[in-house]
């Protein structure tokens, strides 16, 4: 794996729905050296996913082969699925001199700053639990179990935000890829640890009040949808 600092893989993590693929997507499209690194993923495509462009979609045969043969950077298991990253989408990025652009979550982004000692890890956080849910109501691509899934986990993942080199808030879209480029390109330093605890502890309760009120619906390990 190439480690030179043309090739820092920027980490974007965030719990589910805080919007950081909407914020990788809009930074590889805008002007600026970033590429967005594919994920290799056993989930199934949603509607309008393209094999290649958006995953590498296989099966638990597939990805576990290339565990094995060493193509993934990291890999992890989220929310019942296997996701990782091909080394080679790092390689590709360093020798065209861009950034890739990592839309992983925590563990994943563990396994990079273990792996890439030179990468930059950056926690999304969303502005407010009413946006966040609105967020992934209207997103629309899960039941109310898999929602319930999904918010367990990010309450967890909220937890890890002090591993992260830097946090910012996806509030306005704009905004938000603004402050990323700054981050990346600028040495910008994102939200300050005391605005960040504040922010991840409200959140937090939020998330605690959500699932209370769905798990009257959707008790937990029910499946859902
Ligand atoms: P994540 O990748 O973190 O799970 P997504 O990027 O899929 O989240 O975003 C979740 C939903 O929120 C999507 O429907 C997306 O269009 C929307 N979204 C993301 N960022 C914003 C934003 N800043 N303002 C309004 N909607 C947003
Ligand atoms: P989704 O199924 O919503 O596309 O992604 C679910 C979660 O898996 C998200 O947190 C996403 O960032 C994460 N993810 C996507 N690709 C990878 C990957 O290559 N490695 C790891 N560890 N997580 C990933």
């Amino acid at each position: 794996m190439v480690l030179d600092d043309r090739a820092r893989p920027v980490v974007l993590a965030a719990p589910s729905g805080a919007g950081k693929t909407t914020i990788a997507r809009r930074l590889v499209e805008g002007p600026g050296p970033f590429v967005f690194s594919v994920s290799a993923t056993t989930r199934a495509p949603r509607p309008g996913e393209r094999d290649g462009v958006d995953y590498v979609f296989t099966d638990e045969d597939g990805f576990k082969e290339m565990v094995r043969v060493g193509e993934l950077a990291e890999w992890a298991r989220v929310h019942g699925r296997l996701y990782g990253t091909p080394i080679r989408n790092l390689d590709d990025a360093a020798a065209g001199g861009r950034y890739p652009l990592l839309d992983i979550d925590v563990q994943g982004a563990r396994q990079i700053r273990d792996r890439v000692p030179n990468a930059l890890l950056l926690f999304v956080l969303p502005p407010s639990v009413d946006v966040w849910m609105e967020r992934l109501h209207g997103r629309g691509t899960e039941g109310p179990g898999e929602r319930a899934r999904r918010l367990r986990s990010a309450a967890r993942e909220l937890d890890d935000v002090t591993a992260f080199d830097v946090v910012v808030v996806n509030d306005d879209l704009d905004d938000a890829v603004a402050r990323v480029r700054d981050v990346v390109l600028h040495g910008h330093p994102g939200l300050g640890a005391e605005e960040t605890e504040e922010r991840v502890a409200a959140l937090k309760r939020g998330v605690a009040r959500a699932l209370e009120e769905m798990e009257t619906a959707v008790p937990e390990g029910s499946g859902g949808d």
